[in-house]
Formats: structure tokens, C-alpha cells, sequence
């Protein structure tokens, strides 16, 4: 028997892991001590009430011998109809048009966002933007293929557009971008798209934090683009969204005009999922698909609107400071650039030990993110304005 030998280039511990001991540490060597952590990629206000609603009704349904359900409709891709219908009607209003049988339902993004590499030979060159959410990387470190780095950095507003001279068969975009907050235009994710027809590529698109975007020009999703049916799957959550990271309920668009090697893309995708994964419950589906409602739109809206205020507080503190930054608009990140020309992990020990807040070093998401930190949105007002006021009064 011989192990995944990949699992041993993998880096030794997982970021938000070595965030959390770092703390831990702290906190036991200064018992006593309040620290604001501004690290946190997880929601934290309560589901929206038209969810809870869903959920309730949905739990009364399992109780009932005439409204039970076992496992989801379709044992390929788990959705149903209600919350299908739902997804359809919301693409149909971005002017994206789909079918029932190219969502699948899925239990979260990073799922789907791993899982997805099965569909893939472990020869294929990945192209994984840097720096991104970490999990693009160690999955495909996992399966064993040759990766390439597409840069983000200042220099291009921490949007990295295709490069010509460089051959790659699986492109991951993640659009509006965790750690950079950087969102790309239709326009931008054409070129993308051009790219990846050209050669024979495909992109696997996430956009899980699309719900954050409020400038009209930025997409909200790859299909935004023309020709992307042919070439990308969008993979994308309730988590950030409804505030569904406890409760687990996501989607994958796999359009059926995705072909390779004259192989539809959805049917692999629906052979696989029957053969590993078992659906998300009818209690999350239900709450998922009342986001959609006129309630669960105003109610969604106003969560995300409460982080988006925490962004505001964040970047304004950072203006005043003359400290540069992206993101904190369609994002509830804020990608700012350590001071003093600090690393990344100085300036997290740093901002810990003299102001108690934590957040996450940039250098955790790539090689490109050496020298920033990520700020997040997801903390409460006073929790946000307390941990800027502590950050200000640092004088750096
Ligand atoms: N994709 C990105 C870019 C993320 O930042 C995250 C979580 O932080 C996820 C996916 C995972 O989302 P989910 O809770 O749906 O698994």
C-alpha cells in the first residue's frame, strides 16, 4: 500500500489553522486580554427570518408521513424543483439563461471547488491566480498536476488577464476575489473566455462572493460573458450570500454546451456526483430557495448590507491613514498593504501583540499576497470600529 505521496508537498498547516494557534497562543500567555478578530471569513449575523421560516416549514414536512423526503429527487444532481426554479428565475434576471439539468446542488463551494478536479487528467496544466483562496492550490497539489501562477498584483489592479505565451488547460478565476475584494468586468472575463476557447481550456469560475458586488459594471457571473457555456462551470454558495456557512447548501452551473474531447462536461459531472456525493438536505434547499423571495431578497440585502457598512469603517480608517488597500466595495474583504514595508506575518504579530486584533497575513494566499493583509467585513460595528480605533491609535 502506498499513500497519496502529493499529500506530502502540501504545506504543513492549513492558514486560517496557523491563524487561529498564533491567537490561541496569545491569548493563553495573556489571559484576560479582549482580542477583535478581523480574520474571520465566516458570516456571523443570524439567518434571515424567511429562511428560518423555510427551515421550520421544511422540518415540519419531515415530520409528516405525507410530506417526508428521504433522499433529493435526482440522485445526480440533488436538486429540487423549488429551489431550482429559484436559481433560474435569478440567472433569467441577469439575462443568463439555464436549464434545470445544468444546476447541481452541491453542499457548499469548497466542495465543488475540489471535487471538481475529478473530472480532470492529473495531466493537465492548472493556471491558479495568486493570490487566491488556498483552496484551488492544495487540491490540485492533491491530484499531482503541473500548476502555473497567473499574478495579481498592483501593477494590475489585482486583476490578472490571460497571457498569451503561457498554455493552460484549467484556469480557476474567483470573482469578486478572496483575499483582493478585485472583481472583473464582462468584458475582462471575455478575454478570459477568448482565451480558454482558444485553447481548449476550461475554467472552473468562483464566484461565491458575487452577491457583495454592487457596481453594475463588475459581472456577477462568468455567463456574463459570451461564449462562456462553452468553457467555464461557476461554482457558487449561500454561505456568504444567506449567511449558510453552518447550515451548507450550494450550487454548480455545468452548462450543457461544455464539451471536451466530445465528452459532455455535465454528464461526467452528474456520473460523478451519483457515484460520491448523497445531495444537501431538504431543510437547507427549502431555506435556500425562501432567499429568493421577496422577504428573503430584503432580508439578504440587509445582512449583507450591515457587512458592507463594517467594510466602510475599515476603509475609512485606512484612507484617513494613508494606508493603501483594495477591495471593502464588492467585497468584504479589504486587501490593504502592511505598513512600514512590514511582511505579512511581522505585521500580523504586530497588530496582535499591540493592538489585539487579528487578521490574516496576505503572504497565506500566494507568493503575491508577501507584504499585505486581508481585513474582513464579517465582525459586528462595534467590534469594527473598536478594533480601527485600536489600529489608528498605533500611529504607524
Ligand atoms: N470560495 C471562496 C472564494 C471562499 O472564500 C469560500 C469560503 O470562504 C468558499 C468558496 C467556501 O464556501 P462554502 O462555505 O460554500 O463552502
Amino acid at each position: 500500500m502506498r499513500i497519496n505521496g502529493n499529500f506530502l508537498r502540501l504545506k504543513d498547516s492549513y492558514l486560517f489553522a496557523k491563524v487561529g494557534a498564533k491567537t490561541a497562543e496569545y491569548l493563553s500567555a495573556h489571559p484576560g486580554r479582549e482580542v477583535i478578530r478581523l480574520s474571520l471569513g465566516d458570516v456571523t449575523r443570524p439567518l434571515p427570518p424567511a429562511v428560518i421560516k423555510a427551515m421550520q416549514r421544511a422540518v415540519d414536512d419531515l415530520s409528516h408521513k405525507d410530506t417526508f423526503h428521504g433522499y433529493a429527487p435526482d440522485a445526480t444532481r440533488f436538486g429540487y424543483d423549488l429551489l431550482l426554479d429559484s436559481l433560474i428565475k435569478s440567472y433569467a434576471e441577469k439575462g443568463i439563461g439555464l436549464e434545470k439539468e445544468e444546476i447541481f446542488i452541491s453542499d457548499g463551494a469548497k466542495s465543488d471547488c475540489g471535487n471538481l478536479s475529478d473530472l480532470f487528467s492529473a495531466e493537465n496544466t492548472v493556471l491558479i491566480p495568486d493570490p487566491v483562496y488556498p483552496a484551488y492550490l492544495d487540491t490540485n497539489i492533491m491530484a499531482g498536476r503541473k500548476i502555473l501562477f497567473a499574478d495579481a498584483n498592483e501593477g494590475n489592479g489585482f486583476l490578472p488577464m490571460p497571457d498569451e505565451r503561457v498554455r493552460a488547460d484549467l484556469i480557476y478565476l474567483c470573482s469578486p476575489n478572496n483575499p483582493t475584494g478585485a472583481a472583473y468586468t464582462a468584458k475582462e472575463l471575455k478575454v478570459w473566455v477568448d482565451y480558454a476557447l482558444k485553447n481548449d481550456a476550461v475554467i472552473l469560475y468562483d464566484a461565491a462572493y458575487e452577491s457583495f458586488v454592487t457596481d453594475p459594471s463588475l459581472a456577477r457571473s462568468i455567463y456574463a460573458a459570451e461564449g462562456a457555456k462553452e468553457c467555464a462551470i461557476e461554482i457558487c454558495s449561500f454561505s456568504k450570500t444567506a449567511g449558510f456557512t453552518g447550515v451548507r447548501c450550494g450550487y454548480t452551473v455545468v452548462p450543457k454546451a461544455l464539451k471536451r474531447e466530445g465528452f459532455s462536461l455535465n454528464r461526467l459531472w452528474a456520473r460523478r456526483q451519483s457515484a460520491k456525493f448523497n445531495g444537501a438536505s431538504y431543510v437547507a434547499q427549502m431555506g435556500a430557495a425562501a432567499v429568493f423571495t421577496e422577504e428573503g431578497k430584503r432580508e439578504t440585502a440587509e445582512n449583507i448590507a450591515y457587512y458592507r457598512q463594517n467594510a466602510r469603517i475599515i476603509s475609512d480608517c485606512l484612507t484617513r491613514l494613508g494606508i493603501p488597500f483594495t477591495g471593502g466595495v464588492n467585497s468584504p474583504y479589504i486587501w490593504m498593504k502592511c505598513p512600514g514595508g512590514m511582511d505579512s506575518w511581522s505585521f500580523f504579530d504586530h497588530l496582535l501583540e499591540r493592538a489585539n486584533v487579528v487578521g490574516t497575513p496576505g503572504c497565506g494566499f500566494g507568493k503575491n499576497g508577501e507584504g499585505y493583509f486581508r481585513l474582513t467585513a464579517f465582525n459586528t460595528h462595534e467590534k469594527t470600529e473598536e478594533a480601527m480605533r485600536r489600529f489608528a491609535a498605533l500611529r504607524i
